[in-house]
């Protein structure tokens, strides 16, 4: 085999890998994904069961006063019920004050308890979402796996092809093989007229007819790739 056949098939390979990485990779991105929306729903669960906590404590204490204030209340009543205060009016406007602060206060109890209603709303809907995500999840995992199992093998094959290769290749393209075969670039370029077919550098016309004429292939000065002849 030539070496610029044994260059491109190496590379036709070395394009076969990185599609099934790049595959790969695609869907274990989208794993995570729903492996980080399952995490933040969590935390926002977590958070409203909080703030559901912070106001039923606000709640407890609203109705201690308020059954300290009802309390006075009925106790001034009761004294003027007795005919026991000595300034009727006086005691009548405490009584009143007294039930303007109970009212006040049950409507800030009503007011938190509607939050709380809310709060346990927004509790189920994102139950609900967290059902979904962690069942999307499952599904993407098992899916994952399933490619990756099919994956594998095919990997390996070209993976294997592709080191035999590599031990025909030259020494001086083996280290350049082995340098750039991570990247995604076009490694091997055909000659295309008197340039680069990868990046356009119109070559030296020295390179041209190496290329062309003794099968010889160059390393493209700008984009790196091995140019060969079409
Ligand atoms: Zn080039």
């Amino acid at each position: 085999m030539k070496t610029m056949d044994i260059l491109c098939s190496a590379w036709r390979k070395q394009q076969k890998l990185n599609e099934i990485n790049g595959i790969l990779t695609k869907h274990r991105r989208e794993v995570q994904k729903y492996q980080d929306q399952i995490v933040e729903v969590r935390q926002k669960i977590h958070q409203s069961h909080k703030i559901v906590a912070e106001k039923e404590l606000q709640e407890a204490e609203l109705m201690k006063s308020l059954a300290t204030i009802e309390k006075s209340r009925n106790r001034t009543k009761k004294l003027m019920d007795e005919g026991q205060v000595f300034d009727f009016f006086t005691a009548q406007s405490q009584v009143k004050a007294y039930e303007e602060k109970m009212a006040l206060l049950e409507e800030q109890a009503l007011l938190l308890m509607e939050e709380q209603d809310a709060e346990h709303t927004r509790i189920a809907l994102l139950a609900d979402q967290l059902a979904f995500v962690t069942k999307r999840y499952g599904e993407e995992s098992a899916l994952l796996v399933e490619k990756e199992t099919e994956l594998e093998p095919v990997f390996e094959k070209f993976e294997n092809g592709l080191l035999q290769q590599m031990t025909s290749m030259p020494p001086e393209f083996e280290k350049h093989f082995q340098r750039n075969r991570s990247t995604h670039r076009m490694l091997v370029a055909e000659l295309n007229g008197k340039n680069c077919g990868s990046c356009g550098l119109a070559l030296p016309a020295m390179a041209i007819s190496e290329v062309v004429r003794l099968s010889r292939p160059y390393f493209c000065l700008s984009c790196k790739a091995i140019v060969v002849a079409p």
